[in-house]
C-alpha cells in the first residue's frame, strides 16, 4: 500500500473506488489574435459557447433530484445569472471586437481581472465567490474546446474523482452520476464545492497538491474525507478496515434518523439546545423536518448577493417574513449582515482596505453605511410579530457598537410607529463572540446583551492569526488551542455569572469532536448545518456532563502543560 497524499477533510466519510481522472479546465490558455475579417465570426463562435454552456447548466439543473437542499439548485442559477452578466459576456466580445484577440484569451483576460477583484475582498464567504467566476468561466472554455458532451457520456459510478478542481454543477452532476468521493488539488474547507459535498454527503479531501499527476487514471484508492487522507494500491487489509468503516457509518445514519423528535438530553438528563445555522429561506424545511429547536443563527447575507442593487425593506421583510411563518413558531435569531469590508453594493461605495480582514466589516460597515442598514432593522422589527425572533450582531469588538446598535433600534421603533407599521416591541438583542477582545471582554458584553453566541470560525482566524479559507496556511487552525479553549471558557462563564444565554455557531459546534469539552465547559446551546443536527445529537445522548465538567475542570487548569494532550484524549473518550 502506498500513501497517496493528504489534503484538507471536508466531509465526515469515507470511499473506496477507482480513479478517474479529470482532465477538465486544465488547458492551458495562451495569448492569440485573430484576424481582423474573422472578428464576427469569433464573436459567434463566443456567443454560441455562452449558449452551450447556458445549455449544459440548464441540463444539469434538471437532473437534479427532487429532494436535493435548494442550496445547490441557487448555485447552478447563480451560475446561469452570471452567463448573462455584462461582465463576462460583453467586455470579452469587446475584447475580441477591439483588441483582436481569440475568444479564450479574452475571456481569459476578463476572468483574471475579475477574480483580481474578489482577492482584495475580506468576508471569506464573499471571497469565495471568485470560485463562481472560475467555474463559469471554465464552463465556457469547456463549450469553447467543445468538450463538454464527451465527458458527459462518461460512466462515473462508483469512481473517485481526481481534479485539480471541480465546480460545483460537476459536483451535482457527478453525485447524480453516483461518483463515490473526489479529490482536487486546490480549495480550502468554505469553497463552495466544499459545502456542497458537505450538503451531498460526498467524501472528499481538496487541497493535495500535484494529486492529479501522483495517481493513475484506474487506480484503486481510499478516500478518508474525515482525516483529509487519500491512500492507493491499499493492501486486503487495509481495504477490509476501510470497508467495515464504511458498511457502519451507512448503519449509523440509518440508526440516527430515530433520533428525530427524541428530546436532546445527556446520560443524566441535563437539557441540552440543538439549533440550526441557516442560509436560505428555504433551509426552513430540513431545519423543520430534523426537529431543530431553534434557529441559532440566519445568515442574511444571501440576500443581497447575484443581484444588483441592494434589498429594500420590502423585501427584506418578505423574505424574513416567510422563513419566521415557515419555521412555525420555533424561533429564530437573525443576523444582521455581515458583508465583507470591500464589498460594493448600489448605494454603498466602502474603499478597499490594504487588510480587509481587519478592515470594515459586518456591524463596522452597516454602522458606517445607515442607507444600507436601516432597511434591514426596520424589517426584523417589522417581521418579529410573526413569530420569536432574536437579533444578533456580527463581528462586535466593543461595547460602543452595541449602543449604537441600540439607538438605531429605539429609533427605528419610534419611527414605525410614526409610520403606523406593527413591529415587535420587545426583541431579545445579542452578539456574536468572534474577535478575542469581545471574548475577552464577554463579561462586559454579557451586562449589555441578552444573549451571546460564540463564532469559532472566526475567533479561530482572529485569535491565531490564520487565514479561514487560506489552504498554506490551513494546518495551523487549531480549534484546541489553549488560546481558543480559555477564550471559550471565558465568554461561557461570562454568560453564566450574567445569566444570559451562550451558544456557540461556528463549525466546531456541530463536530462531535469536540461536543464532549464544550459540554465540559458548561455550553448547552449548539447551532451547526442542519445536516449535523442529528450526528450532534447522536453524541450528546451518550455524555455524561458531570464527568465531563470535572475532566474540563481539571485541563483548564493544566492548558499547555505536558499532561494537556492526555487530559484531552480523555475528555474526546467520555461519550
Ligand atoms: C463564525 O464566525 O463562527 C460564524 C458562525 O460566522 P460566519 O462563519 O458566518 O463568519
Ligand atoms: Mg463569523
Amino acid at each position: 500500500m502506498s500513501f497517496a497524499g493528504n489534503g484538507i477533510g471536508i466531509t465526515r466519510g469515507i470511499a473506496i473506488g477507482h480513479a478517474h481522472l479529470l482532465q477538465r479546465g486544465t488547458r492551458e490558455i495562451t495569448p492569440r489574435n485573430i484576424d481582423p475579417v474573422e472578428i464576427q465570426a469569433e464573436i459567434d463562435r463566443f456567443k454560441e459557447a455562452i449558449c452551450c454552456a447556458r445549455r449544459r447548466l440548464h441540463s444539469i439543473r434538471e437532473k437534479i433530484p427532487k429532494n436535493t437542499r435548494s442550496d445547490i439548485v441557487a448555485f447552478i442559477d447563480t451560475h446561469l445569472l452570471m452567463l448573462n452578466d455584462a461582465a463576462l459576456v460583453e467586455v470579452p466580445i469587446s475584447l475580441i471586437a477591439e483588441q483582436g484577440y481569440g475568444a479564450e484569451w479574452a475571456l481569459e483576460l476578463q476572468k483574471e481581472s475579475l477574480v483580481k477583484v474578489f482577492d482584495t475582498m475580506d468576508d471569506p464567504y464573499l471571497r469565495t465567490r471568485k470560485d463562481d467566476v472560475e467555474h463559469v468561466v471554465n464552463q465556457i472554455q469547456m463549450a469553447l474546446h467543445e468538450q463538454d458532451e464527451e465527458e458527459d457520456e462518461e460512466n462515473l459510478t462508483g469512481k473517485v474523482i481526481l481534479a485539480q478542481d471541480l465546480t460545483p454543477a460537476d459536483t451535482i452532476l457527478m453525485r447524480h452520476q453516483g461518483i463515490a468521493a473526489f479529490i482536487t488539488e486546490y480549495g480550502g474547507p468554505m469553497s463552495h464545492t466544499a459545502i456542497l459535498a458537505r450538503s451531498l454527503g460526498i467524501p472528499a479531501v481538496v487541497g493535495v497538491p500535484g494529486i492529479t499527476r501522483i495517481l493513475r487514471h484506474g487506480e484503486l484508492l481510499v478516500v478518508d474525507g474525515e482525516q483529509g487522507v487519500v491512500l492507493a494500491d491499499a493492501d486486503s487489509t487495509t481495504l477490509s478496515y476501510y470497508q467495515r468503516h464504511i458498511y457502519e457509518a451507512e448503519d449509523q445514519a440509518n440508526r440516527r434518523l430515530k433520533l428525530i423528535g427524541k428530546p436532546t438530553k445527556t446520560k443524566e438528563g441535563v437539557k441540552v439546545s440543538l439549533m440550526a445555522n441557516i442560509e436560505l429561506p428555504e433551509d426552513i424545511e430540513v431545519t423543520r423536518v430534523l426537529g431543530a429547536d431553534a434557529v441559532g443563527l440566519y445568515r442574511t447575507e444571501f440576500l443581497y448577493m447575484n443581484r444588483e442593487g441592494m434589498p429594500d425593506e420590502e423585501e427584506h421583510y418578505e423574505t424574513y417574513r416567510a422563513v419566521i411563518e415557515g419555521l412555525n413558531g420555533i424561533p429564530i435569531t437573525i443576523r444582521t449582515l455581515d458583508l465583507g469590508a470591500d464589498k460594493q453594493v448600489d448605494g454603498c461605495t466602502v474603499t478597499a482596505s490594504c487588510n480587509p480582514a481587519l478592515g470594515l466589516r459586518a456591524i463596522r460597515l452597516c454602522l458606517k453605511e445607515p442607507k444600507m442598514f436601516q432597511p434591514q432593522i426596520r424589517a426584523i422589527l417589522r417581521a418579529a410579530v410573526h413569530g420569536p425572533v432574536r437579533i444578533m450582531i456580527p463581528m462586535l469588538s466593543n461595547l460602543q457598537e452595541v449602543r449604537k446598535l441600540k439607538t438605531i433600534i429605539r429609533e427605528t421603533k419610534r419611527a414605525l410607529a410614526a409610520d403606523n407599521l406593527p413591529f415587535a416591541e420587545h426583541i431579545p438583542i445579542g452578539g456574536m463572540i468572534e474577535v478575542p477582545a469581545a471574548a475577552l471582554s464577554a463579561d462586559a458584553f454579557s451586562r449589555e446583551l441578552d444573549f451571546l453566541s460564540i463564532g469559532t470560525n472566526d475567533l479561530i482566524q482572529y485569535t491565531l492569526a490564520v487565514d479561514r479559507v487560506d489552504e498554506e496556511v490551513n494546518y495551523l487552525y487549531d480549534p484546541l488551542h489553549p488560546a481558543i479553549l480559555r477564550l471559550i471558557q471565558t465568554v461561557i462563564k461570562a454568560g453564566e455569572n450574567a445569566g444570559i444565554p451562550v451558544s456557540m455557531c461556528g463549525e466546531m459546534a456541530g463536530d462531535p469532536r469536540y461536543i464532549p469539552l464544550l459540554i465540559g465547559m458548561g455550553l448547552r446551546e449548539f447551532s451547526m448545518q442542519p445536516g449535523s443536527l442529528l450526528i450532534a445529537k447522536e453524541c450528546l445522548l451518550s455524555l455524561n456532563s458531570s464527568k465531563l465538567t470535572k475532566q474540563t475542570r481539571k485541563l483548564m487548569k493544566r492548558l499547555g502543560e505536558p499532561r494537556h494532550e492526555t487530559l484531552l484524549r480523555k475528555i474526546c473518550k467520555l461519550h
